[in-house]
């Protein structure tokens, strides 16, 4: 419970001044954050300006050299590994560009997976992944393996993937930016109406202003920076 009374709602997320450099390479140079539970913010940008590497960061995927990162009340930036991967099984999912499913599983398979990592027998699990599938328009395609489904196909079964944990936040990097613009367009649509029903948040990075377009909320990032932070309190 909040004490303090008329403070801000916490946000889910909180970066702050995040830096990364690979090699001498500067993918972050003071990049700020805050996801709040059940929004939709898109990180935008030109190639290269570091968007990937902020949601890695936020996501417990790469450690920043410096800065927080906050899930909650929690410190994320030198949390133990097997906290990181304990969150991205259970409160956090990744969409990528290339949907990255498992090329031996069929689609109910791949769906499937996350829920029995996390103890869901596997009777159970189908059930649930079959009822994504269905809400992704995906059914039909349950017993396909990936490389016998079109990039859009692809791209629903990764949602449903993504979202069957009923996860809290969801790191979705150019998640259309392999479909044509109408398949990506539907995509996008399909995402976002179940992230809402869901209440996670989505944190979508995207070089493409239709589909930053579906986002409350958008950030810039500038050669690793973010404009600065809008203060909430
Ligand atoms: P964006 O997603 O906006 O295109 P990235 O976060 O992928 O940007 O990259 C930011 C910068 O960091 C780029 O110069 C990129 O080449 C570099 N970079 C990103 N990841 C790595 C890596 N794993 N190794 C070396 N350089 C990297
Ligand atoms: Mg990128």
């Amino acid at each position: 419970m909040n004490t303090t009374e008329s403070a801000p709602r916490q946000p889910l997320l909180t970066a702050r001044d995040l830096r990364k450099t690979y090699g001498s390479t500067p993918a972050l140079s003071g990049a700020s954050a805050e996801l709040h539970a059940g929004e939709i913010l898109a990180l935008t940008g030109p190639s290269g300006s570091g968007k990937s590497t902020l949601l890695h960061c936020v996501a417990g995927i790469v450690r920043p050299d410096h800065g927080t990162v906050m899930y909650r009340d929690e410190r994320l930036e030198h949390a133990p590994e097997e906290r990181l991967s304990e969150l991205r099984r259970t409160e956090f999912a990744v969409v990528f560009q290339f949907g990255q499913l498992i090329p031996e599983l069929t689609a109910v398979d791949n769906v499937s997976l996350p829920l029995i990592l996390n103890g869901t027998d596997r009777r159970a699990a189908q059930e649930q992944a079959r009822t994504w599938l269905e809400r992704f328009g995906v059914l039909g395609r349950a017993e396909a393996r990936p490389g016998e489904l079109s990039g859009g196909q692809a791209q629903r079964v990764a949602l449903a993937r993504a979202l069957v944990t009923g996860p809290k936040a969801v790191f979705a990097d150019e998640p259309t930016g392999a479909l044509d613009s109408l398949a990506g367009e539907q995509v996008m649509a399909e995402l976002t109406s179940a992230a809402r029903e869901l209440g996670a948040a989505v944190l979508l990075v995207t070089h493409d202003a239709t589909v930053a377009a579906y986002a409350d909320r958008e950030i810039r990032l500038t050669d690793g920076r973010t404009a600065a932070l809008e203060v909430s309190a």
